[in-house]
């Protein structure tokens, strides 16, 4: 393979067939996805390679790669990309822009850049799906052009393609973080041994960027060496000089850093608070209560109709002040995007603040299977939509509530809207994730202190919101390829870590999913199996991963049964021991700065997990099984004061050996079963 030095210096020559022969003569370039604003307009494609002539030539130290003319966009449409060598010469800064546009068709997505690389068998993909994804497809079953990795780039704006210690490549976008939608998109190659990155954008259309216009923000394209963390790496020394960034890590988080474990609770006051004040009492560990169910209508029908409390207001707050009188933190779900178009309010209100897709629909999905509902996501323009949510938020305050979770805001806003009644051009631009951030910071306004979560890890919020859920560590529950194939990775933490709270996980000590006694009873499981038995590792393994990435512990629906039986009693004392263990660690596990993970030797064993929901039926539960998975999670840490911690967990139940080696702390020894181990340099 070929060094950025080269590709650069080849570049220069005037011609793009820069990394060895044979190969295509269109390393980089472009698709725009044209059309008129209006809703239904057919989609014009106008790629580089339909571009009548191409030239790469350069001008004041910058290499200028113009495309000209254009069947349908004239012989007068110019695409250009101007690329500035970066200080250390390994790649390019990039500015896109067009001009001559005369088809009198807008843009309505970007793909650029669209970089296409060389590539082994061998070599695996980072992308920024939820907290990062690291995917290693079969190339060889890949067809040409198809795609092997989809992103919408929410919580990071960079990808890779990696090839260990050989020449890897990267490029990221440089933009405000609220510029959105984005989406990142990795394809095998149309030429044999390659692989194309692509980044996709999606302006406004508007009269003023029709003839020409400009990618908003730039970025960069470069080579490096090394994993998915070296990539993220370069995208941290980034980041953290941005001003969202530097935001969020100055704020003071009380609330949030003091949390040594949250409970996934659902449904009734009884059943959702003992559990979690005999866990408080239990380990004096603070602890934090994300409570669902807590709300009148069942969960998924009828949004954004929250209020009042499925047992009264009464009962509710009272439940909420005797739990924050003992120290624990509380939040409530709600969605934070959704109106149901089922309900009859849909008509009068929602309908008018919903994003209409491109095919002028207004999509509502069900994703409650026992009973009818539509959910459609709203609009950043939503008046109707922000007025409810405002008096629900004010009810919930005054219940005494410290905080509340908005569902579905920080993962479903990467979208466009095609309203012709909205007072925005149509298209994406920042009118959703502006919409979502006023929303957020009304909220905050209007009842001082609140603290506010929301699902993922989203970039352009998180310099507004307090905490967010990550679930993707447990990816195998949304249908994600085992290990090797595809892996979750913890390149949002390994970025931002400490910029705000994350937690999450979807472990269930008796592997039995809530269920809403609002459904109709006949969807409910008729015969509910020992799980714990079955599955031995499931719980162990799923809880364990979100904390040894530097997440907060997090435990889905603690029942006063799992204190005592017998049969939970490995399960609830691991429990334990992880959320003390999580908590005496502060200083690595939630102030930290993530070190490069290095290379660690330990065994690797089959395991199996059960993989079933909330709204999976008994014949849609399946077996995930990962043939090789390693019996050591690790990270490692550097803490505020220069300290290095190598953090590591054994979720088998047998003592394990490990060898660890990072640039930063080399340690070995032997893991009792089911143990955390800190070592600090
Ligand atoms: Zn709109």
């Amino acid at each position: 393979m070929k060094t950025g030095m080269f590709v650069f210096a080849a570049l220069a020559t005037g011609t793009l067939a820069v990394f060895g022969t044979p190969f295509p003569n269109d390393s980089l370039g472009f698709t725009l996805h044209m059309a008129t604003p209006a809703t239904n307009s057919p989609e014009q494609m106008v790629s580089s390679a339909q571009m009548k002539a191409h030239s790469v030539m350069e001008k004041d130290g910058k290499t200028l790669v113009e495309w000209r003319g254009h069947p349908v966009c004239g012989d007068g449409f110019t695409v250009t990309a101007e690329l500035t060598p970066t200080p250390e010469k390994d790649g390019w800064s990039y500015e896109f822009r067009y001009s001559g546009n005369e088809s009198g068709l807008g843009i309505r997505l970007i793909d650029f850049p669209m970089l296409t690389v060389p590539r082994t068998d061998k070599t695996a993909i980072f992308y920024p799906q939820k907290c990062g994804q690291v995917r290693r497809p079969k190339w060889k079953d890949v067809k040409p052009g198809a795609n092997v990795a989809t992103a919408a780039a929410g919580g990071l704006h960079f990808m890779a393609a990696l090839n260990g210690n050989d020449v890897s490549w990267y490029m990221d976008q440089r933009g405000d973080a609220r510029l959105r939608p984005n989406w990142a998109i990795a394809r095998n190659g149309k030429e044999p041994q390659t692989a194309t990155l692509v980044f996709r954008y999606a302006p406004q259309l508007t009269d003023a960027n029709l003839a020409s216009g400009a990618l908003p923000f730039g970025g960069t394209i470069r080579t490096f060496r090394g994993d998915w963390f070296a990539a993220a790496e370069i995208y941290r020394r980034w980041a953290w000089e941005q001003p969202w960034a530097k935001a969020a890590f100055a704020r003071p988080q009380k609330e949030m850093r003091n949390i040594a474990i949250w409970f996934w609770n659902r449904g009734r006051v009884e059943d959702v608070e003992l559990p979690v004040e005999r866990f408080a009492e239990l380990t004096g560990l603070p602890v934090a209560l994300d409570w669902y169910w807590w709300h009148k209508i069942p969960y998924d029908v009828g949004y954004p109709f929250f209020w009042p409390p499925r047992e009264g207001a009464e009962a509710f707050s009272a439940a909420v002040r005797r739990l924050v009188a003992k120290g624990i933190f509380v939040q409530p779900y709600t969605n934070g995007v959704s109106w149901d178009q089922v309900d009859p309010t849909w008509e009068t209100e929602g309908t008018f603040d919903s994003i209409v897709e491109k095919n002028g629909t207004k999509k509502g999905h069900q994703y409650n299977v026992y009973m009818p509902s539509a959910l459609a996501v709203m609009c950043g323009s939503a008046p109707h939509f922000h007025a409810r949510m405002r008096e629900l938020m004010k009810n919930l305050r005054g219940s005494g509530l410290p905080g509340v979770y908005m569902d579905q805001v920080g993962g479903c806003t990467v979208r466009t809207c095609w309203s012709p009644d909205h007072p925005h051009a149509p298209g994406g631009g920042t009118v959703i994730t502006d919409g979502y951030r006023k929303l957020f910071s009304d909220i905050k306004a209007d009842n001082p202190g609140f603290c506010i979560s929301t699902e993922d890890t989203p970039e352009a919020y998180i310099d507004i919101v307090d905490s967010a859920i990550n679930l993707w560590q447990n990816g195998e529950r949304f249908g994600m390829p085992v290990q090797p194939e595809a892996e979750t990775v913890p390149a949002f933490m390994a970025v931002y870590h400490g910029a705000m709270a994350v937690y999450g996980s979807y472990a269930v000590i008796d592997g039995i999913p809530p269920w809403d006694p609002t459904w109709p009873d006949r969807d409910r499981w008729p015969n509910e199996k020992p799980w714990e038995e079955l599955y031995p590792d499931q719980y162990v393994l799923e809880f364990a991963r979100g904390v040894a990435m530097g997440m907060q512990p997090m435990v889905h629906q603690l029942r006063m049964s799992h204190f005592d039986d017998p049969r939970y009693a490995g399960n609830f004392k691991f429990t334990v021991d992880t959320a003390k263990f999580y908590h005496a660690n502060l200083d690595f596990l939630y102030d930290g700065t993530m070190c490069a993970p290095g290379r660690l030797l330990c065994a690797r064993q089959p395991v199996e997990l059960f993989i079933r929901g909330i709204y999976t039926k008994p014949e849609k539960a399946r077996v995930v099984r990962h043939p090789s998975h390693p019996t050591i999670l690790h990270s490692v840490w550097r803490a505020k004061d220069g300290r290095v911690a190598a953090v590591l967990c054994n979720w088998s139940r047998k003592e394990q050996v490990y060898d660890l080696a990072t640039p930063d702390i080399a340690v070995a020894g032997i893991l009792p079963a089911r143990s955390w181990r800190i070592v600090v340099k």
